[in-house]
């Protein structure tokens, strides 16, 4: 059995495959890892296996069609953009202890698990604690500390980590029709997230790094400038792409002056920033990647985002 289309991830689809065949799925799973890697994209795969008559996602099966349609009565996804609210779980509830309409089991996939309110939680905890038979709820989630314990204790944990740049990079020139310096840089910026790699697709996002650039090595500053950008990078909720974006160039700032290695560079097309590397700008870089990684952490907690990246930018911009 295998999981076509779906980027890397091996031995957790090696797993999911195992447990599918030996019918030993439990009726709690919990996709857990950074955000954009595919873990959605996996759940839905998954359902695709169960649903599937034949057992291979064959796509022409009615199981197959339904679900392709979003029209399959024993299929529920909750995307949680907002939250995922108590009436929703209240639905779900009551339908769990009637026998499946179509398939031998019903699939419930919750997406931003972490979404859930309190209440929600607590009516989840519930159906988890007297699981009926024929149920598989799916939680995904990239924020799994924010889902109460008891709930994630009730659920069997398969984690996620980033996807190599290498498969990244191959997504984006075979998918994405990126070609190959781009899909180079792009990966270099994803962090190991599809996602994210397609958040620095858009041009302006793209372009949002030669502003950051040129404003923190000093070749036109000033707080207006300085204030603005801040901004602009706080109220789109891209923080953490943008802070990440911050950290590449700085390694790449020290990389080109400990190695002169061009083809190291994570923002090649930035090189022009960069210089000239001398030792005083090497050090300069190397300081404020501890900055960076400080404001990261300050941004986990619910703090003024555009205060707190102004003053980031402010530290981090070097004397003119
Ligand atoms: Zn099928």
């Amino acid at each position: 059995m295998e999981f076509r289309g779906i980027l890397g991830h091996e031995q957790q689809k090696l797993m999911l495959s195992s447990l599918v065949e030996r019918g030993k799925l439990p009726h709690a799973l919990l996709f857990a890892g950074p955000k954009g890697v595919g873990k959605r994209t996996l759940g839905h795969a998954l359902a695709r296996l169960l649903f599937c008559e034949e057992g291979s996602a064959c796509g022409a099966c009615r199981g197959c069609r339904h679900l392709a349609s979003a029209t399959h009565p024993d299929f529920t996804f909750l995307p949680g953009e907002a939250s995922i609210k108590i009436d929703e779980l209240r639905a779900i509830r009551k339908e769990v202890y009637e026998q499946p309409f179509e398939a031998p089991l019903r699939m419930v996939l919750m997406d931003n698990a972490e979404a859930m309110t309190r209440e929600a939680a607590n009516a989840l905890l519930k159906t988890l604690e007297e699981p009926p038979p024929s149920n598989l709820f799916l939680l995904v989630s990239s924020g799994e500390q924010e889902i109460p314990l008891t709930v994630r204790s009730r659920c069997m944990r398969i984690g996620f980590g980033p996807l190599p740049r290498e498969t990244v990079r191959l997504y984006l020139e075979t998918s994405a029709g990126c070609d190959s310096s781009q899909a180079d840089i792009l990966a270099g910026l994803a962090g190991g997230s599809i996602a994210s790699a397609l958040f620095w697709m858009e041009e302006e996002h793209f372009a949002m790094r030669s502003r950051i650039a040129s404003l923190i090595t000093g070749k036109r500053q000033g707080f207006t400038r300085v204030a603005l950008l801040s901004e602009a990078i706080a109220a789109g909720g891209h923080e953490a792409e943008y802070l990440f974006f911050l950290l590449s160039f700085l390694r790449d700032v020290w990389w080109l002056h400990e190695t002169g290695d061009v083809a190291g560079l994570t923002n090649k097309d930035l090189k022009g920033s960069m210089e000239p590397v001398d030792a005083a700008r090497s050090l300069w870089a190397h300081t404020c990647l501890g900055r960076v990684q400080e404001t990261m952490r300050t941004l986990r907690y619910n703090v003024n985002k555009w205060l707190a990246i102004e003053h980031l930018m402010i530290d981090v911009m070097r004397p003119a």
